[in-house]
């Protein structure tokens, strides 16, 4: 929240569209739904469950996601708009069917304006006990994986970010520093191994890592709060957020950061140092949107296609390249390139929209 804003200050600043509080009070729900902007399509984004300690901190963190989704929607040239839905209860313990339900009947009372689906603290199986209220909930296939997109789009990222710093996409020989070996982590150490790269990983899980190291022992690996100061072509953060701060910019030693987490960076100003740096960061938003992508090609008429889900994530690499240039063309950093691209294409799609319905 900005410092001593009210909450309309705030919406008004960045031109939130609604902010909604649904409370059940016999269930204990407590949840909320933002709609930051709704021009290229409804909002989408996931529920996040988590016991948050207290109501602003819920408030902050679900207009920061949703507007952010809106960025995401906007550079995968995707139809939706952003969204997001918090629920303040602890996914551990907190979780039932009726709870889910409730929330359904909520999101199905915006009529289809707000579309759920999974994030931090819920599932697949969370989204089936929504979907039982209401059709404006998305999941993929039960064979599929979501995060299989969102590592697919990563080496897109990365192989666009090869071409601009090394002039070839070629993995072959590259070095990689892969912060965390989650569901999307450990998929792009496979495609990376794959591709012939040289991989460091670091999970601060010692099981997963373990795991991992024994499927692929072309693996080294390195201690969590050592893997960002290691002497390598590629870093690619697939763990948490705002990695990308003070304290560790300075001790970067690669050429570019390329990865999945949301929200890399600290804040703009790390944004700002880093590209001072010379360090090439590819926006984290644009380059882990294709999770965002496969759930958008699951509202096709004809429901979801993979290989045509696929090939739109593909795409990434050349938005990326777009991005590049007009980063370079007007001498800014490459994450203010990527948010001009996005307000781009909300600023065409609504003023299309404007004159559709001019009489
Ligand atoms: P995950 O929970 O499966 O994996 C994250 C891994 O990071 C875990 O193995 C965890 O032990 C490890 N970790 C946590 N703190 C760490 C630290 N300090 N150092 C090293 N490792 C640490 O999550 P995921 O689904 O693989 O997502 C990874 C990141 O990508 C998250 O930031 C997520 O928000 C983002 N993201 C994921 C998707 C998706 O499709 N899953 C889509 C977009 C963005």
């Amino acid at each position: 929240m900005i410092m001593n804003s009210t909450i309309f200050e705030v919406l008004q600043t960045y031109n939130y569209e609604q902010l909604v509080f649904c409370q059940e009070k016999t269930l204990g729900l407590q949840a909320m739904i933002a709609i930051h902007d709704t021009t290229l399509g409804p909002a989408a984004g996931g529920v996040r469950m988590l016991p948050y300690a207290s109501e602003q901190e819920a408030i902050d963190d679900v207009l920061r996601l949703a507007r952010g989704m809106t960025y995401k929607g906007a550079a995968a040239g995707v139809n939706l708009g952003g969204g997001k839905c918090v629920v303040r209860a602890d996914p551990e313990r907190e979780k039932s069917e009726a709870l889910f339900r409730a929330l359904g009947r909520f999101i199905q009372r915006l009529g289809g304006l707000y579309i759920a689906g999974e994030d931090v603290g819920t599932n697949a199986h969370d989204m089936e006990m929504i979907g039982l209220e209401t059709p404006h909930v998305v999941s993929l296939p039960v064979e599929e994986e979501v995060s299989h997109f969102t590592a697919f789009g990563i080496m897109q990222g990365i192989h666009a970010c090869l071409q601009n710093v090394y002039g070839s996409a070629e993995m072959q020989g590259r070095t990689i520093t892969v912060q965390g070996v989650g569901a999307v982590g450990s998929r792009v150490v496979r495609d990376l191994l794959e591709e012939g790269a040289v991989v460091t990983v670091t999970d601060t899980n010692q099981e997963k890592l373990e795991r991992l190291v024994a499927a692929y022992p072309a693996l080294t690996t390195c201690p969590p709060e050592e893997i960002h100061t290691r002497p390598v072509d590629i870093h690619c953060p697939c763990a948490l957020g705002a990695v990308l701060n003070e304290r560790t910019i300075p001790e970067l030693h690669c050429k570019i950061v390329c990865g999945a987490a949301n929200n890399q960076l600290a804040d703009e100003y790390c944004g700002d140092r880093l590209a001072q740096t010379g360090i090439l960061y590819a926006p984290d938003y644009l380059v882990n949107a294709g999770g965002m992508i496969a759930y958008a090609d699951s509202r096709h008429p004809e429901g979801f296609v993979r290989q045509r889900a696929l090939a739109q994530v593909t795409r990434i690499y050349d938005t990326l390249q777009r991005v590049f240039a007009l980063a370079r063309e007007e001498a800014i950093p490459t994450y203010r390139a990527a948010d001009r691209l996005a307000e781009q294409r909300i600023a065409s799609v609504r003023q299309a929209k404007t004159l559709a319905t001019a009489p």
